[in-house]
């Protein structure tokens, strides 16, 4: 199916592979019309990211993607159409990674004591951008053979329990919610089946973020099932939120995330987008 609207991607600013330029030459390619460049926890990929879908005629939302910690679990929200300059935000995600800094010391530490050199200077290889995450230091260890693929260097490597594992000290959900509204945007649920949480969980999570002001929740994902759509249609209903859709796209090497083939949304849902100024 294609899908005009796409509103959660990554770049070379975070975590995906394509350059700002690149991945919004490729969303036009496939079709997409309205692009949030939506990277983790900077707006750096922004400036970049506008230029370029003004060459290409597509309209493109700044947006990032913000971690969070929730009942000691890392949740992550999409602040969408946010002002990249405002200062609040910017001094915000400037503690988010700094708290990245850390934490890369921390499990390249970690992985050194099960034997693994060069960890950090190896995943700081891949980060191109203003921030390093567990993604670098997943291809870093694919790179040296420590795993097959990036699904198995996780599983092994870098999830709870596992050597490479150092829990989350994001910021909290309140804090997450008034930055993204002070930059005059509004704040979705990412991917909201994707924490194993308990449906009663979920729903307090959902509330919760609604009463703080949260706009939206991702009903459509690219790591959605087909079912999971319709279940997380039916909680945006029952929690009075918006309904956003994204590919959360990284780049062309993982083959299963499209750009601009995402379902449509259920009909009972109100996309976010009902009140936006769409491009044609
Ligand atoms: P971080 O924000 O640095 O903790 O890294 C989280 C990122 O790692 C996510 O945004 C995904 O891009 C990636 N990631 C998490 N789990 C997996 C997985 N099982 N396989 C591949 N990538 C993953
Ligand atoms: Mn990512
Ligand atoms: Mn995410
Ligand atoms: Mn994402």
């Amino acid at each position: 199916m294609n899908c005009y609207v796409d509103l959660h991607s990554h770049s070379s600013a975070s975590d995906g592979s394509l350059s700002p330029q690149q991945l919004v030459t490729q969303a036009a390619r496939a079709g997409v019309k309205t692009l949030a460049l939506t990277d983790h926890d900077t707006l750096s990929g922004l400036a970049q990211a506008q230029l370029a879908a003004q060459q290409v005629g597509m309209q493109l939302v700044n947006g990032v993607e913000i971690s969070v910690s929730w009942n000691k679990r890392t949740v992550h929200i999409v602040g969408l159409n946010v002002d990249p300059a405002n200062e609040m935000l910017q001094k915000g995600l400037q503690g988010l990674r700094d708290f990245r800094e850390w934490r890369a010391q921390e499990i390249a530490r970690r992985l050194q004591k099960k034997g693994i050199e060069g960890a950090l200077e190896g995943a700081s290889a891949y980060a191109t951008g203003d921030l390093i995450s567990r993604t670098h230091f997943a291809r870093f260890l694919v790179e040296k053979a420590y795993a097959k693929s990036m699904r198995d260097v996780f599983r092994h490597y870098l999830v709870v329990n596992k050597p490479g594992h150092v829990a989350g000290d994001w910021t909290t959900l309140e804090e997450c919610v008034s930055w993204v509204k002070a930059a005059g945007g509004q704040a979705v649920v990412a991917h909201p089946a994707r924490y194993r949480l308990t449906r009663s969980k979920l729903l307090r999570l959902l509330r919760e973020f609604h009463e703080m002001g949260g706009a939206a929740m991702e009903v459509v994902s690219g790591s959605h099932s087909r079912d999971e759509i319709f279940t997380m249609a039916r909680h945006a209903a029952d929690c009075s939120l918006l309904a956003s859709a994204g590919s959360d796209y990284h780049g062309p090497e993982n083959p299963w995330v499209k750009l601009g083939k995402l379902p449509p949304l259920p009909e009972n849902c109100t996309p976010i987008w009902h009140d936006w100024a769409l491009a044609a």
